[in-house]
């Protein structure tokens, strides 16, 4: 009882905090200034999808579906159909990111690193829709970053 009379009489507890207080106001700031500033982002970060492209500029998807097979929140929509030179394509590769939960599973299971999810996290819709992206849609992201996509799929080459 004595003790804590004391502790409450002398402000024990008072202190404490402002000594913590203290310690931290002459700590290194790790608060950043975002959007002018950025943390580093990993080489697996998950963020927008995109589409890729080989260099001769012919898209690497070849319609096999998994990604479609994968996915758990059936965001992906896939239609295929055969070319004259008996290569596979798609028509139709949407991807409704309402739907998706960005887990990745897509860039997992595809064999030619055809579907990436870039380290793109600043975008938005303002109607509906907007946030349903479309294969043109998606190539234009993986023309735009692909240099970056390579470079990520590099660093982490050794780790798959
Ligand atoms: S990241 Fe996951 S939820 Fe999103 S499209 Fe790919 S498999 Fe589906
Ligand atoms: S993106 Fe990859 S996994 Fe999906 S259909 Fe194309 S080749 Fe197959």
């Amino acid at each position: 009882m004595i003790r804590n009379f004391l502790k409450t009489f002398l402000l024990v507890e008072l202190v404490k905090g402002l000594v913590l207080t203290g310690k931290h106001m002459f700590a290194r700031k790790i608060t950043i200034q975002f959007p002018e500033e950025k943390t580093p982002i990993s080489p697996r970060f998950r963020g927008l999808h995109a589409q890729r492209r080989y260099a001769n500029g012919e898209e690497r998807c070849i319609a096999c579906k998994l990604c479609e097979a994968v996915c758990p929140a059936l965001a992906i929509t896939i239609e295929s159909e055969q070319r004259e030179d008996n290569t596979r394509r798609t028509t139709r590769y949407d991807i409704d990111l309402t739907k998706c939960i960005f887990c990745g599973f897509c860039e997992e299971a595809c064999p030619v690193d055809a579907i990436v999810e870039t380290h793109i996290f600043e975008y938005h819709g303002e109607k509906r829709g907007d946030l349903y992206y479309t294969k043109p849609m998606l190539l234009a992201i993986g023309d735009k970053y692909e240099a970056e996509i390579a470079a990520n799929k590099a660093a982490d080459a050794k780790y798959r």
